[in-house]
């Protein structure tokens, strides 16, 4: 096992990683930034320095961004490991990593958390069949390898990605049967009173109104308000079920991508045992951070999505803010010199941020598509139906933690990153109280997985 220190390690190398190491390298700190993907971009700039031309001319101008930022991180002095599967950081800022098969361990004066977001989990009847993915995960297919679906989709859900794929696919070519849409009325007159300060972010909001419109000018059948969605078939997809006011609909098809909005990646900051909270508008946990992002436990920050949903240009200027925050902890900048700096950055945030009270409001999951029904899987790995986690609970079960000693729900290789928040909130739903008081998996290391040769081989 190889072990060194360093000044900060900063794990991911999204909007939100790259831009905190370059501003931390610059005021002239040795960073290493990890990153289990092979090249730099994170979500949204996804294989960005190794797309061809058409392919970044196909995914659109706000993914060609990318580009400036991985120049930047190219260009730096900071130390960039692709392919490094960060599986432990601890509170005294050792941080584990496994790359190429060997285990390397760094130990890091402060460490910036920038692992993002994941989708949300969006269970519904068959949502397990072959011939059913998330429409991000169809989304990383198309940004890494240029590959699609070659028969016609079904988009179904909410939420701004579920959009930009069905444009992004209409321009790959890819014949889209329909989409259908979750958002109700009572969405936009819930989201209304947000609609001034939505306006005033208004680039952000002709974009999606431009998504929209493409995807109604290509003709494509647009449900909206749907409901009582469900997944047809036996082996694999065949069609998608759903009514819309009461009618029902089908849809025969044997590719669905489903969508409801990301939460953020907490694994790496519950695993810490730093304290958490239940966002109300985003119905998901997120870590409690203060002005710079640092967490409950000292010299340990987070930036981007990973601290709260607010997108690729606002986990940018996290980055640099929580730069700022280390570069203070270090000695680097006084506490006058950091409050200077400062300011331009949380104008640009606030600005940044301005639109997401709308998205949250309009683009809110349903209930329905949270809490599923009793014969719906909701711990994939470990095979555990919403009907048995109800059956612990009445048998006296109170949290995620314990679901795990009742059936080893989230006991399975993802450790409970696809379950987690569907496990929550049946089992607060069906005890009667509140998704914080029910809490989240307790997350221990490895974060990702690692084989016993792997670690014995060290
Ligand atoms: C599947 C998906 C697709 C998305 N596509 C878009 C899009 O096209 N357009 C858009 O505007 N927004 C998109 N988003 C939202 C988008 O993620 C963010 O707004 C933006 O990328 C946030 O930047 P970030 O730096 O916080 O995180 P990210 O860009 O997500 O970067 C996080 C990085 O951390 C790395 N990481 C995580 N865990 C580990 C670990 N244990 N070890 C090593 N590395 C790790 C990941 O590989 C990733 O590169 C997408 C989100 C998801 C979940």
């Amino acid at each position: 096992m190889s072990h060194s220190s360093v000044d900060v390690v900063v794990v991911g190398a999204g909007a939100a990683g790259i831009s905190g190491a370059v501003a931390l390298a610059e005021l002239g700190l040795h960073v290493v930034v990890l990153d289990e993907q092979g090249s730099p971009g994170g979500q949204i700039y996804r294989g960005i320095t190794l797309a061809p031309l058409s392919r970044r001319d196909m995914l659109g101008p706000d993914y060609a961004h990318g580009n400036e930022l991985a120049q930047a991180l190219a260009s730096s002095s900071v130390r960039y490991e692709k392919g490094a599967a960060v599986w432990q950081v601890t509170r005294e800022h050792e941080v584990s990593y496994l790359r190429e098969g060997r285990l390397h361990t760094l130990q890091a004066k402060a460490v910036l958390l920038a692992t993002g977001a994941m989708e949300r989990p969006f269970p519904i009847p068959g949502w397990t069949l072959p011939g059913v993915m998330s429409a991000g995960a169809a989304q990383i297919l198309l940004k890494s390898s240029g590959l699609a679906p070659s028969e016609p989709v079904v988009l179904a859900g909410c939420g701004p990605l579920l959009y930009l794929l069905g444009w992004q696919y209409l321009r790959a070519g890819v014949p889209i049967k329909a989409l259908v849409d979750t958002t109700r009325p009572d969405d936009y007159w819930r989201a209304r009173r947000h609609l001034f300060a939505a306006l005033r972010a208004w680039p952000y909001l002709r974009k999606g109104l431009e998504l929209m419109r493409s995807l109604r000018s290509a003709r494509i059948a647009h449900f909206t308000g749907a409901e009582q969605l469900a997944v047809e078939g036996d082996e694999a997809a065949r069609a998608l079920t759903f009514t819309v006011a009461g009618k029902a609909e089908r849809i025969a098809t044997r590719c669905v991508l489903l969508h409801q909005g990301v939460v953020p990646n907490i694994q790496f900051s519950q695993s810490l045992r730093a304290r958490h909270h239940w966002d109300v508008d985003q119905l998901c946990f997120s870590p409690v951070v203060d002005s710079w992002g640092e967490l409950d436990v000292a010299g340990v920050f987070v930036a981007g999505d990973g601290a709260g949903i607010g997108g690729a240009q606002a986990a940018a200027v996290q980055g640099q803010l929580a730069a700022l925050g280390i570069a203070v902890r270090l000695e680097k900048l006084s506490d006058a010199q950091r409050a200077f700096r400062a300011e331009a950055l949380r104008a640009r945030l606030a600005s940044n941020l301005r639109i997401r009270p709308f998205l949250d409001a309009l683009y809110q999951p349903k209930e329905a598509n949270r809490i599923p029904a009793d014969d719906v899987m909701v711990c994939r790995c470990e095979e555990v139906t919403a009907g048995e986690l109800r059956g612990f609970v009445a048998l006296g079960c109170t949290g995620p933690n314990q679901a795990k000693s009742f059936g080893r729900c989230g006991m399975g290789p993802c450790q409970g990153r696809m379950c987690g928040l569907t496990v929550t909130e049946v089992i607060a739903k069906a005890r009667g109280v509140s998704a914080s008081e029910v809490g989240y998996y307790r997350i221990r290391p490895p974060i990702k997985p690692i084989t016993l040769g792997e670690l014995a081989g060290d």
